[in-house]
C-alpha cells in the first residue's frame, strides 16, 4: 500500500520517552493505525508548544509526517485532556493500568482499532469522572478480551461444553473460563467462583455500560472478580507476551 507523506490520526498518548537531546517519543493508540509510535522533535524544549498535548493518557488528534525512521508530528490539539487522571493519584495508577493492559496486549500495525480506540476513550472518560473506578475497570477488561479474542466462557463449561448451571463453579485461565464442578474439581490451576461472581462476570460480558453500572456487589464478590480477572490476564499475558511482572506490579501500585 503506498504510504502518504502526511496523515492525520485520533490518538491517546498510552506512553512517551526521552528522544535524544530534546525530542520525545510517543507510543500512541490510534483510531485509525491502531498502535502506532511517532516522534516528537524538540518536544522536551521549555517552550515547545506541542508539550503540553502529549502526556500521557491525553487524547488528540496529530498531523504525523513520514519520518525517516518513525512519523515525525507536526500538529497536535488536544481533545481530551482528563484531567483527573492527572490530579488524583489513584486515578493516576487506574488509567496506567489501563493503558499499559492495552499496551502490552496489542502489537504495532495491527489494522482493526476504532472498537478499541472507543472503549479505551470511554474507560479514561468514566475513571476521570466516577468516583469508584472498580465498575470502570472490570468492564473495560472485559471487553478488552472480547476485542482480542480472548473472551472468556461463561455460560458453557470451557472443557465439556455443558450448558453452566447457577451453582458455584471453577475458573481455569488456561482453558480459557469457567468449568463444570464435574470438569473443575481437582484440576491443577482451576479457581473456585462462587454464583454471584459469575453472574456480575455475565452481566459484564453481555450489558451496556450503563447496565454493568447497576450492579451492586458485595466487598468479597469485588475482590473475588478482580482475582478471577488478573488470573486470567496474567496468564494470557505470561503465555503470549513474557511480561509476567506486570499485572502484580501495577496491582502493588494500586494498593
Ligand atoms: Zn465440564
Amino acid at each position: 500500500m503506498h504510504e502518504p507523506r502526511s496523515f492525520r490520526v485520533e490518538a491517546v498518548v498510552l506512553r512517551h520517552a526521552e528522544w535524544g537531546e530534546a525530542d520525545r517519543l510517543l507510543t500512541l493508540y490510534t483510531r485509525e493505525r491502531g498502535k502506532l509510535r511517532a516522534l516528537a522533535k524538540g518536544a522536551r524544549k521549555v517552550r515547545s508548544r506541542k508539550a503540553g498535548h502529549l502526556e500521557p493518557f491525553t487524547r488528540v488528534t496529530l498531523q504525523l509526517a513520514k519520518g525517516r525512521d518513525l512519523p515525525l508530528v507536526t500538529q497536535a490539539d488536544t481533545r481530551q485532556a482528563y484531567l483527573p487522571l492527572r490530579a488524583d493519584l489513584v486515578k493516576t495508577a487506574v488509567a496506567s493500568y489501563v493503558v499499559e493492559l492495552l499496551d502490552r496486549f496489542t502489537y504495532e500495525e495491527e489494522s482493526e482499532s476504532t472498537a478499541i480506540f472507543r472503549l479505551l476513550a470511554e474507560t479514561l472518560e468514566r475513571i476521570a469522572q466516577e468516583a469508584d473506578p472498580y465498575l470502570a475497570i472490570r468492564y473495560y477488561e472485559m471487553r478488552l478480551l472480547d476485542a482480542l479474542g480472548f473472551r472468556p466462557h461463561l455460560f458453557e463449561c470451557a472443557n465439556c461444553g455443558e450448558k453452566i448451571l447457577p451453582v458455584d463453579q471453577y475458573f481455569s485461565p488456561s482453558q480459557g473460563g469457567v468449568l463444570c464442578p464435574r470438569c473443575g474439581s481437582g484440576l491443577p490451576g482451576a479457581w473456585e467462583v462462587s454464583v454471584e461472581a459469575l453472574k456480575y462476570l455475565r452481566h459484564f460480558q453481555r450489558s451496556s455500560y450503563p447496565e454493568a453500572q447497576r450492579a451492586r456487589l458485595a466487598a468479597g464478590t469485588r475482590k473475588e472478580i478482580e482475582a478471577l480477572m488478573q488470573a486470567y490476564l496474567t496468564y494470557l499475558l505470561e503465555r503470549g507476551l513474557n511480561t509476567p511482572e506486570f499485572i502484580r506490579r501495577i496491582q502493588g501500585d494500586m494498593k
